[in-house]
């Protein structure tokens, strides 16, 4: 027998972090179909079921060519038996039943559009969803008692769930470089998140601001506010002050993905472009008050079109000292933060969140600061941003 075309055979290592995961790659039916079944795991509280689809997605990116056969899944980490049977679905047929019926069912559309509305989680729209509601207009409707974050996300829902551009995230970058350095001159504004992953949209813009010299940026935040309200550029905002505490024992455990800076959860107010002779001129910040007046709480369900956008913007500020640490823990992805997180816990006995690396067998904290050097104390290869998109 004529031996054919040898197969090559790509390995991958098991942990996200250990690999490659541009933006773009050759896979995307597979993984758009399995990350329907990993956020309807979600909308159920299945973790273990919602990471295992993640951990089979991030596989599926980093590999530098198109998915032909099953044969091409061989010694492939993460691929469970339950991808596995979706993938072989779809090579064969074209599409998933399973996919199918998730997308078409009562629940699913349901939880999409519910966990949509910004400040909604998933207990939240569970219990909306049992109780009859489905769509944000049904809550609106509903006489639900919501919060300050809801109440915001359903007015603005329309516009929050508009992608943002990098156009726009860099209008917003020179709008907060401009109160920060009127607040403190010297203070460093970073764009972290998607963005400085290569994406080209986002659900929001996440910025982290330092100074630096140590303890310089404390009590920044609320100044950087309150400029940004006189200005009227804010339509929410939810300020948290820091409460990060280093101890000689290390951190506090159970160790928490929520981080403890001192942040601003916000929702900025942006001018939409003008219609102009020349459109390529970036959209301008909003600098008064909608003329329209008060704005009805229905206003963008109904579809009204303002002349400015409601966009999403994290604000988080870091003492320079762990600068490094919340520039690697704010860029993501989602994925690769907790993979770096498992790789520190499981196979370096570390302790890694936003603020710092503890060795918890040597009993201390190992500074960096720079990215790399984070990646050098981990014993991992240096992966830069646009390769985080895991
Ligand atoms: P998108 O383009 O959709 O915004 P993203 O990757 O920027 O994607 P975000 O939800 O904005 O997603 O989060 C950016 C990073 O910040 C992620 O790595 C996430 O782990 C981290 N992050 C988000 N919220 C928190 C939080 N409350 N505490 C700590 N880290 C957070
Ligand atoms: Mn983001
Ligand atoms: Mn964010």
């Amino acid at each position: 027998l004529e031996p054919g075309p040898k197969a090559v055979m790509i390995t991958l290592n098991g942990y996200a972090c250990q690999r490659r995961t541009p933006l773009q790659h050759h896979n995307t039916v597979l993984t758009e179909a399995l990350l329907v079944l990993a956020e309807n795991a979600e909308f159920c509280e299945d973790e273990g079921r919602n990471i295992a689809f993640k951990r089979a997605v991030s596989v599926l990116k980093a590999l530098p060519q198109a998915v032909r056969k099953m044969g091409d899944l061989q010694g492939l980490p993460c691929l469970g038996e339950h991808s596995q049977r979706v993938i072989k679905e779809i090579l064969e047929d074209g599409k998933s039943r399973e996919v199918e019926t998730t997308l078409q069912s009562e629940q699913y559309q349901a939880m999409k559009s519910l966990t949509g509305i910004f400040g909604v989680g998933v207990k939240t729209a569970d219990r909306w969803f049992r109780e009859g509601l489905q769509q944000p207009s049904d809550v609106a409707r509903s006489g639900q008692r919501l919060n300050h974050a809801q109440q915001a996300g359903l007015q603005y829902y329309n516009d929050l769930n508009t992608p943002v551009t990098k156009a726009e995230a860099d209008v917003i970058s020179r709008i907060v470089e401009g109160v920060v350095q009127e607040v403190l001159p010297g203070a460093e504004i970073t764009l972290t998140g998607g963005f400085r992953r290569g994406k080209q949209t986002g659900h929001d813009v996440d910025f982290l601001i330092s100074h630096p010299e140590e303890g310089r940026e404390e009590g920044l935040l609320p100044k950087v506010v309150s400029l940004l309200e006189t200005q009227g550029l804010l339509l929410y905002q939810k300020t948290t002050r820091n409460s990060y505490l280093e101890t000689k024992e290390g951190p506090a455990r159970p160790p928490s993905n929520m981080d403890r800076f001192e942040r601003c959860f916000s929702i900025f107010k942006l001018e939409r472009p003008r219609h102009s002779t020349s459109p390529e001129e970036p959209p301008q910040a909003a600098c008064e008050e909608s003329p329209r007046g008060e704005d009805s709480a229905l206003e963008q369900l109904a579809g009204e079109r303002q002349d400015w956008k409601a966009v999403r913007v994290d604000l988080v500020v870091t003492p320079v000292s762990q600068f490094a640490f919340a520039l690697l823990g704010w860029t993501g992805s989602q994925l690769f933060e907790r993979e770096l997180r498992r790789w520190a816990g499981q196979e370096k006995n570390m302790s890694l969140s936003s603020h710092a690396l503890f060795d918890n067998k040597r009993k201390q904290y190992l500074r960096a600061s720079s990215e790399e050097e984070i990646f050098a104390h981990l014993g991992l290869e240096y992966i830069p941003p646009c390769e985080r998109n895991a």
